[in-house]
């Protein structure tokens, strides 16, 4: 059998409880032996010595529908050259064009596992703000949903201001009500950075209204974004915030570029609104920073904010793969388990991180950095874009003056 070993890493799995320098033996795809392991001379070695090994990272919050619309990468770009072995579409497919994504997926087929959430809207997120919301059709939603059910995992919404206003339903309370029918998690975007008709306490308030309607399970994402209606303001969760998560409301940090501030963040994991899950928001724009797409730089922004290794390693295993019901299948290493495996290097040195917004840097000590991707049993190496992504301290000072500067003037 088809036998290959990855040797002599730290193997790390907050929720396995497994913290040791060891060898994973892999068979078929599958993980056949953990610890000191004599593989056969047919082996293929993966030397893997210095290393973390952790369950594949799974990317909560991507646009990975390959083909569909512009906003989407491929899935392996998103995923296992960017060092995760699952990626979750974050409603770039509506349930009206849910089965020409199936198909597309089909047609090309994607390393690594993925799953969607699909939109309330009928197209999804190809038109931004959505379109389409007089067309909402629960019956055929459903039976889309149903016929593609390998893949979809959960509904998605984003309560954006053009969905707030929405004269024909109720939009985030329709999708909630949906989803919980279907016994699935909602994912709610909040905060809007292009308000012209709601005012700044409008969209706060529509924000405790939307998350009255949520449950256990649904997730609110890009937690600490500093755009009107996003969860905390002026320092404070908005209300209703606290109670949403004692009901087991989840925490995507998902900062994509600027749907963040490291303020904000801050401030709220000092009161304890620590995230459950790190997604990266990953979207096909042209961008300078394309290691800002990397769940490997997401959850080193979180060891920069004070929290622990397992804390920061259990966002992107463990927590996301119950968050989308396959605890089964991901989210761990052991045996007999699927070979989805993150190898990782910890930096230690000078580090410095940005939120992507008009605001602020973050020094940090510690950085993980994806070095190999093994799905299924198969090895995929890191794209070079991410692999080679530097961070030159110098310039990021010069970077933060100039922003200090450019504050104190305005
Ligand atoms: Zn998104």
């Amino acid at each position: 059998m088809n036998q290959i070993l990855v040797r002599g890493s730290r193997i790390f799995d907050p929720a396995s409880g497994l913290n040791e320098v060891g060898d994973i033996l892999i068979e078929g795809g599958r993980i056949a032996a953990l610890g000191t392991v004599n593989a056969g001379p047919e082996a293929t070695i993966i030397p893997a010595q210095g290393l973390l090994a952790l369950p594949g990272f799974n990317d909560i919050h991507a646009h990975a529908w390959p083909g569909l619309i512009p906003l989407c990468v491929d899935p392996e770009a998103a995923g296992v050259h960017a060092g995760a072995t699952m990626v979750c579409d974050a409603g770039s497919a509506g349930w009206a064009n849910l089965d020409e994504a199936a198909e597309l997926f089909a047609r090309r087929g994607a390393a690594g596992k993925f799953s969607a959430f699909v939109h309330l809207a009928p197209e999804g997120e190809k038109y931004l703000p959505e379109q389409g919301y007089e067309r909402w059709d629960a019956k055929a939603a459903k039976a889309a949903i149903g016929r593609h059910s390998d893949l979809v995992v959960g509904i998605k919404v984003r309560a954006v201001e053009a969905a707030l206003l929405c004269k024909d339903r109720d939009v985030v309370a329709t999708a909630a009500d949906f989803a919980h029918s279907l016994g699935l998690p909602l994912m709610v975007h909040v905060g809007d950075k292009g308000c012209v008709t709601l005012s700044v306490d409008a969209m706060y308030a529509e924000t405790t209204r939307i998350l009255g309607f949520l449950q256990r399970g649904d997730i609110l994402t890009h937690a600490y974004t500093p755009f009107a209606g996003g969860l905390f303001r002026d320092g404070n969760p908005v209300p209703g915030l606290e109670a949403a998560i004692s009901r087991g409301v989840l925490l995507d940090a998902a900062p994509g570029r600027g749907q963040f501030s490291f303020p904000i963040a801050r401030r709220a994991i000092a009161q304890g609104f620590k995230p459950q899950l790190a997604g990266t928001d990953t979207v096909a724009l042209p961008d300078p920073q394309p290691h800002f797409y990397c769940v490997a730089t997401v959850i080193s922004k979180f060891l920069a904010l004070g929290l622990s290794l397992a804390e920061v390693a259990a966002l992107a295993t463990g927590n996301a793969a119950r968050a989308v019901g396959k605890s089964d299948s991901a989210g761990a290493l052991a045996l007999g388990r699927d070979a989805d495996i993150s190898l990782v290097r910890l930096e230690r040195g000078l580090f410095i991180f940005t939120d992507g917004g008009p605001g602020n840097l973050r020094m940090g000590t510690e950085l993980l950095r994806p070095v190999a991707t093994i799905a299924g049993g198969k090895r995929y190496d890191i794209s070079e874009v991410i692999a080679g992504h530097r961070v030159d301290p110098v310039a990021a000072f010069r970077q933060m003056r100039e922003r200090k500067k450019a504050a104190t003037k305005r």
